[in-house]
């Protein structure tokens, strides 16, 4: 079998095998000449600071009107590019048409709808314009709908006839905050339902002239829900401030240049689709796919070949969806283009970093952030060496630390040593960072202790200084004495050929504490039987020792994701133990 296990720790960059030199070379050369008041300076200099006049009309104005900022495959096959210059015409018509509407500035504006050109005119046409914009996905049911509008009391929604009509229609009268829901796809203006308007026909009638407008610094701008995956979602706040950390991650972590083709696969429902799906790429300039369509793997690898992909930014999610599809189908094209893939949202295991080098002829590179962060905070460079199963290592600009958080009381501990375990920090004041929990200030302030933003995260820094991730604080086992991180755990099943997918939770246990317990979904070509759980139990013993490898194995068909590809061990759990399942809202239906 032919495993991480027998491969190098280390995957080696040398400069022979660069297609283009990256951003980032000399990490220790970036870190110290590096500044935030640069990158704003450098990105504002003397403009205001708003994420879409940046995004949008400083290539305008600086002549790159022409390059395609977007383009857009509809499920069907239909294609439609919309140029800089297009963008920076629509959003200020749509800047105008929220000002026609009495939009004061701050208010909120959402957006539901998939991921077609008006979802695009209207966030960034929103921030332009001052308003606070929320994207939700376009796959929530009316209650997850109608929580979100209520916690950002929501003034205007711009949705499809269709999805209105499924999904808003019988909330709307619990949304009293929500005077304006402007429809995409009516007819005509005659046939939109009572209490709305037709998108097309007020963004046509509203005038043909730049928006005049002002925001600043600490502004607000984006109100990003987070994913769901321990509980409640939460209403995390952001500022136009945010784009200097949208801008230097751009070129570091994602090593953009200006000549790219750029496919980042997540929804702007979610904050990766918002931070790099729109706002990075943009400022860098470069022209993004933008697919309307659900995963499949066909399409996925048919995109990256016809389009010409350069640069791809997915998750882990759809990496291990394609492994299960097999390589044969993945060795049907050719991707000369492509020369960076990035991944986030959860832990890269080691074998789907190798399995890029295998079948694309190109590693997968791990980086870590959330909803929180705004931006990309710990990432592997194009430039150094990737460990795979590794995070990374802290962006120019971040400060990463490895804490403690003392018992009961305020206080912190820093672990200084090279090598450290413990709760993941980052420093506070990086320009993304959260300013609030939308109403719930007091559980803000708790994720702050003397100076830093406590994520929640456990993870561990080798002497190297990359990180690597253990589990969430909520999901880590305690047993017999043992801290286990249900990663490590799982990406020891997954070098094992049978498995896709593998979720692992801790079970209760009067004697040890708590015993572990592996679901597992199984790979086309394998069926569950008693010999493969055997099989798995003994292959995890004999990779991770008696102590640490699962005691119970179960198979599943798929494991209970949320809709943005996060495997729920709370529900795996919950369900496990017949406890309450609790929030469901961002659960992908059918898990
Ligand atoms: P909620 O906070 O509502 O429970 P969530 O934490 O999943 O949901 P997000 O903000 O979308 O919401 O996800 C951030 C989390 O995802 C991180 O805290 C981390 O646990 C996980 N994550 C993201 N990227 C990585 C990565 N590269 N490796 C490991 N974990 C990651
Ligand atoms: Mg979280």
């Amino acid at each position: 079998m032919d495993t991480h296990a027998d491969r190098p720790d280390r995957i080696r960059k040398v400069a022979a095998d660069w297609r283009i030199p990256p951003n980032l070379r000399d990490y220790a050369v970036a870190c110290s000449a590096f500044s935030w008041e640069a990158v704003s300076d450098r990105l504002a200099s003397g403009r205001d600071v708003n994420i879409a006049r940046l995004a949008i009309d400083r290539h305008v104005e600086g002549g790159a009107g022409a390059r395609i900022a977007f383009r857009f495959l509809s499920a069907t096959g239909e294609c439609r590019d919309l140029s800089y210059a297009d963008l920076a015409r629509l959003t200020d018509r749509f800047a105008h048409v929220l000002a026609s509407l009495g939009i004061a500035k701050g208010e909120r504006l959402f957006v539901l709808c998939g991921r077609i050109p008006e979802l695009y005119i209207a966030v960034l046409g929103g921030l332009k314009y001052g308003a606070v914009v929320s994207p939700l996905f376009s796959a929530f049911g009316p209650e997850p709908i109608a929580t979100r509008i209520a916690i950002g009391a929501g003034r205007v929604l711009v949705t499809t006839d269709a999805l209105y009509r499924r999904k808003v229609e019988s909330v709307r009268a619990q949304l009293p905050t929500l005077e304006h829901v402007l429809l995409v796809g009516t007819d005509d203006e005659s046939t939109t339902p009572p209490g709305t308007d037709d998108f097309s026909t007020l963004l046509a009638a509203a005038p043909e002239a730049p928006f005049v407008g002002s925001t600043a610094v600490d502004d607000m701008a984006l109100l990003h829900f987070t994913s769901g995956t321990t509980g409640k979602p939460k209403g995390a706040v952001h500022v136009h401030g945010a784009v200097a950390t949208h801008y230097a991650t751009g070129q570091y972590a994602l090593d953009l240049h200006p000549e790219d083709i750029f496919w980042c696969t997540a929804d702007p429902g979610w904050v990766t689709g918002t931070s790099y799906g729109i706002i990075a790429p943009l400022l860098h300039g470069v022209t993004s796919v933008v697919d309307a369509a659900e995963f499949d793997a066909e399409r996925w690898y048919a995109i990256l070949e016809a389009q010409r992909v350069s640069v791809w930014y997915t998750a882990p999610t759809a990496i291990r969806m394609l492994m299960k599809a097999g390589p044969e189908l993945a060795r049907q094209h050719r991707y000369p283009a492509l020369r960076f893939i990035a991944s986030v949202g959860e832990p890269l295991n080691p074998e789907a970093v190798w399995w890029g080098q295998d079948v694309l002829g190109l590693p997968i590179h791990d980086n870590w952030w959330q909803t929180e962060t705004g931006g990309i905070m710990i990432a592997n460079f194009a430039g150094l060496d990737i460990k795979p199963g590794s995070m990374g290592l802290p962006l120019p600009g971040v400060e990463a630390a490895i804490v403690q958080r003392g018992e009961g009381d305020e206080s912190l501990r820093v672990l200084d040593a090279a090598a450290a375990q413990g709760e993941l920090a980052l420093k506070a004041g990086w320009p993304s960072m959260f300013r609030g929990y939308l109403g719930e200030d007091e559980r803000y302030h708790r994720c702050f202790r003397d100076g830093y933003y406590l994520t929640g995260d456990l993870a561990r820094r080798d002497a190297d200084g990359y990180y690597w991730f253990i589990g969430r604080a909520d999901d880590v086992i305690k047993s017999a004495g043992h801290l286990i991180g249900p990663f490590e755990v799982e990406s020891a099943l997954m070098e094992h050929p049978a498995v896709a997918e593998a979720g692992v939770i801790g079970k209760p246990d009067p004697v040890v504490g708590e015993t572990v317990k592996a679901f597992v979904s199984l790979r086309k070509g394998f069926e569950p039987s008693a010999a493969l759980k055997l099989a798995l139990l003994g292959h995890a013993r004999k990779r991770l020792g008696a102590a640490v490898a699962p005691k119970e194995i179960a198979f599943l068909p798929a494991l209970p994701r949320t809709r943005s590809g996060k495997i729920m061990r709370r529900l795996l759990k919950a369900r496990e133990l017949g406890l309450p399942e609790g929030d469901l809202s961002t659960l992908e239906s059918g898990a």
